[in-house]
């Protein structure tokens, strides 16, 4: 057998080195989430009153770009880079940004964030296809791939916050954010040890052969592509940096800034797209479509509550939270921590239920994990009857909510994932994975919503106990609120999306 077709564990080799690549990839990306809200708060905010709120839109402004960026990226790997210069374009521009957050703050705060945005677009979707190409069209271990994949994924996730939330308290911000560096370079060189063994054949070259060599105002496009990208990152700082609303208070716009406009029209921009798609469709296009585009609105809004982790429930467990072995930031770790305990359990489950033929359908696992949402923002409201006199409550909530909303997770992104790669057309694939990812983009607007409406204003940059705890735990209810109406929906759908 060629060094290609080699299998590990059933799989093909190729997938050992994505995993490798996208752990540290994701070790980076997770160890420096979970420091950015405090470190806004503790270091870059500290001065205002209103520091909550311009870390909530900084946030909301970096998730939602994060992922967006993912189209742009997906479109160019498609048309002209190819999977693997992109992979190592966005691994170099996203470790640069992690090395910039070492260094200092002010302005160069949203330069990196921005560098780690455009790396991100070029990498994220990127390895994600990559795994879905290593597999024949309807390979039966194509979803379990993909359960391994999320398995280190969250390896990373699980990880980084630990270790960057630790040299973060103990040394410093700036060594939390430089291990995030070093992290996503390992990643790179897992990668390229992948390649020089061979272990991908001739997969993710540029699609058309010459095409890096063909030239715009006479630059070859195989520069051109890195020197735009650098260059788009200032651009990108500035929109991140411009977190001020538009109104004034009690006005039009007093919770939205340029980029919750920019994704205001993008949202029109698309739904224009899909009528004017569904329109011309055909009827059986049309059922397909309207599925897939429900299940990725449904994905959203899961998103929207999950995403609050690195915010305002990181948040919550620095002000409010009984907290012993660990800190606020290292927190982060517990959503990964569940995913890694229970993927294989509830992969299996499915597996045995599929076998009985009694398997959930997606719209339904879908419902089930908004409802685990749902559940676990209701149990984190609970809290407040536990807390004690200094308006602490204990771990135990947060555990919980954390296990419940990785059930949840688990019934939807993975299936998700390993569905994009099979219903895209080969030569779009990446930009489909992009559109997916742009339910984590539009989520992050969810996310802002949410985390300025639980600002706390305050002079004390140490505020905390029962100053707060009310403000989260009504906050808490109220989502978790939403989030069961929003189960309740789709559950009622299901019968009708299914068919
Ligand atoms: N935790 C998963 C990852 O990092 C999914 C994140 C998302 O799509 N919002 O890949």
């Amino acid at each position: 057998k060629s060094v290609e077709e080699q299998e590990l564990f059933g799989h093909p080799k190729g997938l050992f080195y994505l995993f490798f690549a996208e752990l540290w990839e994701r070790f980076s990306f997770y160890g420096m989430r979970a420091l950015l809200t405090l470190y806004m708060v503790d270091v870059v905010f500290a001065a205002l009153a209103s520091r909550d709120f311009a870390a909530a839109a900084v946030y909301a402004s970096y998730g939602s770009l994060v992922y967006a960026s993912t189209v742009i990226g997906g479109r160019i790997s498609d048309k002209i880079l190819g999977m693997r210069k992109s992979i190592f374009l966005g691994g170099i521009l996203m470790s640069i940004g992690h090395f910039v957050l070492a260094i200092e703050h002010d302005i160069t705060f949203f330069l990196a964030l921005a560098l780690i945005v455009v790396g991100n677009g070029f990498f994220k979707p990127n390895i994600s296809t990559f795994v879905g190409s290593l597999y024949k069209d309807g390979d039966s271990r194509k979803d379990s791939g993909f359960v391994i994949f999320y398995m280190g994924i969250n390896i990373g996730g699980f990880v980084a916050p630990l270790i960057c939330g630790y040299l973060g308290k103990t040394f410093g911000w700036h060594y939390g954010f430089g291990l995030a560096g070093i992290g996503m370079l390992l990643g790179l060189i897992f990668f390229y040890s992948g390649i020089k063994k061979n272990v991908f054949g001739d997969r993710g070259l540029p699609p058309v052969k010459g095409v890096l060599e063909k030239t715009i105002l006479g630059v070859k496009q195989g520069i051109m592509i890195p020197i735009l990208a650098v260059l788009s990152a200032p651009v990108i700082a500035y929109l991140l940096s411009s977190y001020k609303s538009l109104g004034e208070k009690g006005t039009f716009l007093e919770d939205d800034n340029i980029v919750n406009i920019i994704f205001y029209l993008i949202a029109i921009g698309i739904a224009v797209f899909l009528i004017n798609v569904l329109i011309k469709a055909t009827v059986d296009e049309r059922k397909k479509l309207v599925v897939a585009i429900l299940i990725t609105f449904f994905m959203t809004l899961f998103w929207g509550f999950h995403e609050l982790s690195g915010s305002v429930i990181t948040l919550f467990a620095e002000r409010n939270v009984n907290l012993t072995f660990i800190d606020a930031s290292q927190t982060n770790a517990l959503n990964s921590m569940f995913i890694i305990i229970l993927s294989i359990p509830i992969s299996m489950l499915f597996a045995y239920l599929r076998k009985k033929k009694m398997d959930p359908r997606t719209p339904y696992k879908f419902g089930l994990g908004l409802a685990f949402a749902g559940i676990s923002f209701f149990i984190l409201s609970l809290s407040s009857g536990s807390a004690n006199a200094e308006g602490m409550v204990p771990f135990s909530y947060l555990l919980i909510m954390y296990f419940l909303i990785s059930v949840g997770e688990l019934f939807m992104s993975p299936v998700g994932l390993s569905k994009i790669t099979d219903l895209s057309p080969k030569r779009i694939v990446a930009f489909m994975m992009g559109i997916w990812f742009l339910a984590s983009a539009f989520a992050f607007q969810i996310v802002g919503f949410i985390s300025k409406q639980l600002a706390v204003e305050s002079d004390d940059k140490n505020v905390g106990g029962l100053d707060t705890l009310g403000i989260y735990t009504d906050g808490f209810l109220l989502i978790s609120k939403y989030a069961l109406g929003a189960a309740v929906i789709v559950l009622v759908l299901s019968p009708l999306i299914k068919k």
